[in-house]
């Protein structure tokens, strides 16, 4: 869905990823070639399929791109949305293939979608034609373990995966690794604890890193910590609503702006995100919501004085059309290309930092792959360690007990550290330590271009050449 306030002379979202890539590879030294391999899409699918549903057949159009193999399986959401088409489902599948190679997850790009408006099907409506659209793409190889990996995206989410998960089962009754054939399953049905929060985690890493770091703070204009740091929030929905509660209940930071589909609020002391979060599920949008002032022309908002903005909605949402007025010195885009290449270009040369998509919102593709190796390795992580590494600290934590009282009361051990220390990992706090280190490594790989490099002068241009180069080597290493 392309924002309507666009300029009509507005690059599409396929066109705006490509004029990035081109930005980036016109500093690179590919051989002749190679570049043109690495942009395109391999393939697309378009399924149209019909369903019977009160009393007539209902005829859908669905897709799935591949944009690239140098790395098996290919690995993306499947969005369900009114605004699903070719274009859109081929420029998310390109930058999936960016992300997976900036976060080294070892995956191909891929995308999907189905243009349906989900809230207009009951929940068994919903399952027979998300069964339907699966099993379409199932018997195409399209959705399989080793080769093409799901996940959610806009208006899917663990429901929708567990659907097809169980539709590949059913087709497949002997695929002992049936289970990876998408990730961002719910729990019992093979999914991994801190799957669905975590591409809001990963938002909040990301900007826990880019605080870590003086020099990029100042790029910004930017200083001290996350700790009351003036946020607005385009989107609730899964990644929103994530990022925004993390960065209020963990960092401090108030969200002073929430914008939704039908309105945006506000309060400069911070909005309860909990308490919209709830309302929104219950009342469908934000107006009404008692806590905060009620602004009917949301997208203004966008041009709010912040700190942060993290647009994590939809694509196009900064564009020519407002770009100028936006005065958030740092955006991180949770969405997949909220920010338009003309747009991109406006706010680099008022200064703004931007903290690109292809980083920003990895958190989801990351723990969807540690989803996938725990399918493939069948057990849960730290099943094996944890009692063991609990044994170990136990020794440790008996020994000191044993000198401190042997040295008197002040070699006490601190409270609660006997209680931390010998907890040992579960599945939660590794899968957030893999997460982090995740976004830590892949934040300083591009950091290091944007400050080593005089003619690089932005993340996203850092982050296009971290991945475009390890893609190159990968094509280079099968001898293309
Ligand atoms: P979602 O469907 O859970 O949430 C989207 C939210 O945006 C909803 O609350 C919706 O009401 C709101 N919204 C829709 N149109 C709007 C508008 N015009 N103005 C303001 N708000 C609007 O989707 P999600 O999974 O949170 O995905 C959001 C973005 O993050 C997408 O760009 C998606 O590609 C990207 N993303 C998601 C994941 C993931 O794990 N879910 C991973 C990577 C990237």
């Amino acid at each position: 869905m392309s924002n309507s306030n666009a300029t009509a002379s507005e690059p599409s979202f396929r066109e705006s990823v490509d004029i990035m890539f081109n930005r980036a590879v016109a500093l690179m030294d590919l051989p002749p070639g190679l570049e043109e391999k690495i942009r395109v899409c391999n393939a697309t699918y378009t399924v149209r399929f019909g369903v019977r549903l009160r009393g007539k057949i209902e005829t859908f159009t669905g897709y799935r791109s591949v944009h690239s193999e140098h790395m098996e399986p290919v690995k993306g959401g499947i969005r369900f949305s009114l605004g699903v088409n070719q274009n859109e489902v081929e420029a998310l599948a390109a930058l999936m293939s960016y992300k997976c190679a900036l976060v080294e997850t070892p995956f191909g790009g891929s995308k999907g979608g189905l243009c349906i408006d989900p809230r207009e099907w009951d929940e068994d409506e919903m399952e027979r034609i998300t069964r339907r659209f699966a099993y379409e793409l199932i018997k195409r190889d399209l959705i399989n373990p080793s080769q093409n990996v799901p996940a959610p995206d806009m208006g899917t989410g663990e429901r929708e995966m567990a659907w097809m998960a169980d539709q590949y089962k059913r087709m497949n009754t002997t695929d002992i690794n049936g289970a990876a054939c998408v990730t961002g399953k719910p729990i019992n049905a093979g999914g991994i604890q801190g799957r669905v929060e975590a591409t809001g985690r990963g938002v909040q890493y990301a900007l826990h890193e880019f605080f870590r770091h003086p020099e990029d703070m100042k790029a910004a204009g930017l200083k001290g910590t996350l700790d009351g740091k003036r946020v607005i929030v385009q989107g609730l929905g899964n990644v929103g609503y994530h990022a925004a509660k993390f960065l209020s209940e963990e960092d401090g930071s108030l969200i002073t702006g929430i914008i939704e589909r039908d309105g945006a609020l506000v309060d400069d002391g911070g909005v309860d995100v909990e308490a919209v979060h709830k309302w929104i599920s219950k009342h469908g949008g934000v107006k009404g919501f008692p806590g905060a002032t009620y602004v009917e022309n949301g997208a203004e908002i966008l041009e709010k004085d912040c700190d942060i903005l993290i647009p994590a909605a939809l694509e196009g949402v900064i564009n020519m059309s407002n770009a100028a007025n936006v005065k958030a010195p740092l955006i991180i885009e949770a969405a997949n290309g909220p920010v338009t290449a003309g747009a991109d270009e406006v706010l680099r040369e008022k200064g703004c930092v931007i903290i690109p998509d292809m980083y920003a919102n990895a958190g989801g593709v990351t723990v969807s792959y540690f989803e996938w190796v725990k399918n493939l390795s069948h057990i849960r992580f730290g099943r094996m360690q944890r009692r063991q590494e609990e044994a170990r600290h136990e020794l440790i934590v008996g020994e000191l007990q044993r000198l401190s009282e042997h040295l008197g009361d002040q070699w006490s051990m601190t409270p609660n550290f006997k209680q931390k220390y010998l907890r040992g990992a579960g599945e939660l706090e590794l899968v957030r330590s893999g997460l982090d280190d995740t976004m830590r490594t892949a934040y300083q790989a591009m950091r290091e271009v944007w400050h080593s490099r005089d003619d690089v002068h932005d993340l996203r241009t850092a982050a296009y050449l971290v991945s475009i180069g390890r893609v190159a080597s990968s094509y280079k290493a099968k001898g293309l």
